[in-house]
């Protein structure tokens, strides 16, 4: 069912985000679109959005568990929650345990490298542009943020790593790499926003071999592999699972 909701504030590639009628909180709405390679391939996959906003609530719960300041405050429905109103800064945060993806196309790395320690890499969010990888020193010259709020993210979004990473190793899922945005609210705190779902991650299931067959995320659609939305369903339901046997067991 469709919460009651103001007006549209913007609407990227796979979300709407809408007014409340709290100034600081806004409703967003998980899409079923699927796009890829800057918007160039587009699909529509029933169940995707009911999927991702389901995972990224759990996902940002285990976070706010660990004390991990994020934007999300609770799911209202299938493919709507509620989350902190933030100004998003135009950056992408990619972290990376094991190269895949553009790692290996822009460099000699060959997919399925271990990173140890992690990589980090930083990207301008521009769709004109393309999300450009970007240097400190552009980000200091464009003045998107100072060192020091550029520390904080890279600090953060290492915690999130090991804390995610460890949490989907539970369920035989591996977090290959993922993306991260972030917001800022109105008190001034730097909350780790947008989603994190098979959209924005590379998660390979560690009970199957095959490089194709394992892949659960959004890698099947970008390969034209098929069963996109099962694979997305099979990380939800280990997820869930998780989630009840910590209930159970508390
Ligand atoms: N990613 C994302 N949005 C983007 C670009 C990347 O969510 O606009 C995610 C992507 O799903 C993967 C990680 O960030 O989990 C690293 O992506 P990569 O740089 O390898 O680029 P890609 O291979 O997706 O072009």
């Amino acid at each position: 069912m469709k919460p009651d909701h103001g007006q549209l504030i913007y609407e990227g590639k796979a979300k709407r985000i809408f007014q409340t009628d709290q100034d600081d909180r806004v409703l967003v709405e998980f899409k079923n679109d699927a796009t890829a390679f800057n918007a160039l391939k587009r699909a529509d996959l029933k169940g995707k959005g009911k999927m991702n906003c389901q995972i990224s609530a759990y996902l940002f719960e285990v976070l706010q568990a660990e004390a991990v300041p994020t934007h999300y405050l609770s799911q209202v429905d299938d493919c709507w929650m509620i989350a902190q109103r933030v100004e998003i800064i135009p950056l992408e945060v990619v972290v990376r345990n094991i190269a895949a993806g553009s790692l290996c196309r822009e460099t000699p790395i060959k997919e399925g490298e271990e990173l140890s320690p992690p990589l980090l890499d930083l990207y301008f969010k521009d769709d004109e542009l393309g999300d450009p990888l970007i240097t400190e020193a552009r980000i200091a010259k464009l003045g998107l943020i100072s060192s020091d709020q550029r520390l904080e993210i890279e600090n953060l979004s290492f915690r999130v790593n090991i804390l995610l990473k460890n949490f989907l190793k539970r369920l035989d899922l591996i977090l290959v790499d993922f993306k991260l945005e972030f917001g800022i609210n109105k008190n001034g705190q730097l909350l780790v926003s947008d989603e994190i779902s098979p959209d924005t991650c590379r998660i390979w299931d560690q009970r199957i071999l095959d490089p194709k067959k394992r892949i659960l995320d959004k890698d099947r659609f970008r390969q034209d592999l098929g069963g996109v939305v099962d694979a997305y369903g099979e990380v939800l339901k280990r997820i869930q699972g998780a989630f009840s046997n910590d209930r159970t067991c508390s």
